[in-house]
């Protein structure tokens, strides 16, 4: 029986949202996804997720409030924030709030998988269990 791997995307732009989502399901990841961070939070906190792939600039919550409130309730889901190229500081502030990783935007696919079962193996290390193994 094969663990399937299953990650939150949170992203308002429709078009990312489904290109990244499809992208990654080719590459044998479940991916749900929201388009603002209230809701993201509300899916959290009912559905375990093994992996939060986090836009920054959000309607309502921003990323970083998001990953902030997360931090804050105790959640330890792994996190991987995608900041805009142009904000340095974002990557900084998201890091000093809880983020396992960023990729700056525009990224390529194949890159944003590698990172992500990066993560899963390490998160998998940690805790002493088999995901992505
Ligand atoms: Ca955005």
């Amino acid at each position: 029986m094969k663990n399937t791997v299953r990650l939150l995307f949170i992203e308002d732009d429709a078009l990312i949202r489904e290109s990244v989502s499809r992208g990654l399901q080719q590459d044998g990841l479940t991916v749900n996804t929201v388009a603002d961070g209230t809701s993201g939070l509300l899916v959290l906190k009912n559905d375990p997720y093994d992996l939060l792939l986090l836009d920054l600039g959000l309607p309502r919550i921003d990323g970083i409030t998001v990953l902030g409130t997360l931090r804050q309730q105790g959640n330890k889901i792994p996190v991987l924030i995608l900041p805009a190229r142009d904000t340095v500081a974002d990557c900084v502030r998201g890091l000093n709030a809880g983020a396992d990783d960023y990729l700056v935007k525009p990224f390529d696919l194949l890159k944003l998988a590698a990172r992500i079962h990066a993560l899963l193996r390490r998160q998998a290390g940690r805790a002493g269990g088999t995901i992505g193994a």
